[in-house]
């Protein structure tokens, strides 16, 4: 029998977190990314009890696992300003919780932005952030991934060394993963637009980081050239990677089962046919 391939969407909570489960099954989804709460906000609700129970019984419906939420975009775990910097981590928190109210398996973030600070010490504030939640995660089967990010800006985790650095040092406390974006990855200067660099980018991932604490992939295709540093999402084949990077992730033993999320522009009607492609590729019918 061969295993189940984990791929999805990040498909809409609107109408309630269930929602985002019932958006999945219709695309033809094994896996889902959502926002647990109003990701321009700072959201500090937990759940009500009727919320859980309703997902509790979609996900028994849908068979849907591996779900993943994505944090609040206003988050800066390294923020240097103190009074940004406390409301991220107590938002961060409230997150965490929510997510254990929904027995999720990931919470994905963007490790932090140095803006006017040096990295270092924005990325020793990312991991004093960690290691505050250190209990919090302990107590579920939650793992935090940093999400690899384009470089934007003063955006850290652009460079596999900075994931690297963020891993090495909370991962001996904290249940923590890396989740790498195809188009971050590409806007990055990680070259995906073949097999072969496809390779050589795992190669390094595994060389740097460690290939054990990569635990998801985003899919996107990029509007933006190799190394732009600009994070712009494009439908799969329809930017600048191209296919060839998506069939490479679906087949190759070290990527095959890892869980993968699309962020591709337009919604539910192109992520069913991403998805169905995504499926042939990795040789499903
Ligand atoms: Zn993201
Ligand atoms: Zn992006």
């Amino acid at each position: 029998m061969t295993q189940e391939l984990l791929i999805g969407a990040h498909t809409s909570a609107a109408g309630g977190a269930y929602k985002a489960l019932l958006e999945g099954k219709q695309i033809g989804a094994t896996t889902i990314q959502l926002f647990t709460a109003n990701q321009r906000r700072w959201a500090n609700t937990p759940l009500p009890p009727e919320a859980v129970a309703l997902w509790q019984e979609t996900i028994a419906q849908t068979n849907i696992t591996s779900v993943m939420s994505h944090d609040s975009y206003l988050i800066n775990l390294g923020a240097p300003d103190p009074e940004i910097l406390q409301k991220s981590r107590q938002a961060f928190a409230e997150e965490i919780q929510r997510c254990i109210q929904l027995n999720l398996t990931f919470l994905n973030f963007h490790p932090g932005a140095a803006l006017t600070d040096n990295r270092q010490h924005c990325l020793d504030r990312i991991c004093e952030s960690i290691f505050m939640v250190e209990d919090l995660v302990g107590k579920s089967s939650l793992r935090l991934l940093f999400e690899s990010t384009a470089g934007q800006g003063s955006v850290i985790g652009a460079r596999f060394e900075e994931l690297a650095y963020l891993i090495q040092k909370t991962a001996p406390r904290v249940r923590v993963g890396v989740c790498i974006d195809t188009c971050h990855a590409f806007a990055a200067g990680y070259d995906l637009r073949t097999a072969e660099a496809c390779d050589a980018m795992l190669k390094e991932f595994d060389r740097i980081v460690g290939l054990k604490h990569l635990f998801a992939f985003h899919l996107n295709d990029s509007l933006k050239g190799l190394g732009s540093r600009v994070d712009r999402h494009r439908p799969l084949g329809e930017g600048l990677i191209g296919l060839e990077c998506f069939k490479f992730l679906m087949t190759d033993p070290r990527t095959r089962s890892i869980p993968k999320y699309l962020e591709t522009p337009d919604g539910p009607p192109l992520w069913t046919k991403e998805i169905a492609m995504l499926r042939e590729m990795a040789g499903e019918k």
